[in-house]
């Protein structure tokens, strides 16, 4: 896995250093949180677990914080709807496969799929930085192929780019 997962808080701490991030207590406790592994949560989930495993944390701490985090390339932003949002601590660019039947979303590895090309399409005055697909599908089994898949899709290195990016996803709808 990549080295950013299970970080302790002073590592964390730099690593909030490094992307311009004054590091206060709420903000190390959310990016511990959410770099425990590669996962994605929603920003209610994050409130959740703040407030039963950290120090209480209000609703616009949390919010603000993670607009921060996704802005400074802590997280990026995962829009499935307006009201189906996660924070995904996987900042490699990757794919998603969802599981319709329990909701889980695991990561897939960007080599993996072929994103379509955009060129010709009605997308003239704006500039794509990235194109990323969603797959739903059922699962046969427990799903430990598609976790083996996500913990090797994040082995690579942790960029350091402060450049903030806007995610395009391109939904591939069955
Ligand atoms: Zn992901």
């Amino acid at each position: 896995m990549n080295g950013k997962y299970g970080l302790n808080k002073r590592e964390i701490a730099d690593l909030l250093r490094e992307r311009d991030i004054n590091p206060t207590t709420q903000r190390i406790e959310i990016a511990h949180l959410l770099y425990e592994k590669p996962q994605h949560l929603s920003a209610e989930e994050i409130r959740q677990r703040m407030n039963s495993e950290y120090e209480k944390c209000s609703q616009a701490t949390v919010y603000n914080t993670l607009r921060l985090f996704v802005e400074r390339d802590v997280v990026r932003e995962l829009i499935f709807s307006s009201d189906r949002i996660y924070y995904d601590s996987n900042t490699e660019k990757h794919h998603h496969f969802v599981d319709v039947d329990s909701g889980n979303i695991y990561d897939l590895p960007e080599h993996m799929i072929q994103p379509p090309t955009l060129e010709g399409c009605a997308l003239e005055g704006a500039e794509v930085l990235e194109t990323s697909i969603i797959v739903r599908g059922k699962l046969n089994g427990d799903g430990s192929h598609l976790e083996n898949m996500q913990n090797n899709c994040c082995r690579s290195s942790q960029r350091s780019t402060l450049k903030s990016r806007k995610v395009t996803e391109k939904k591939s709808e069955e």
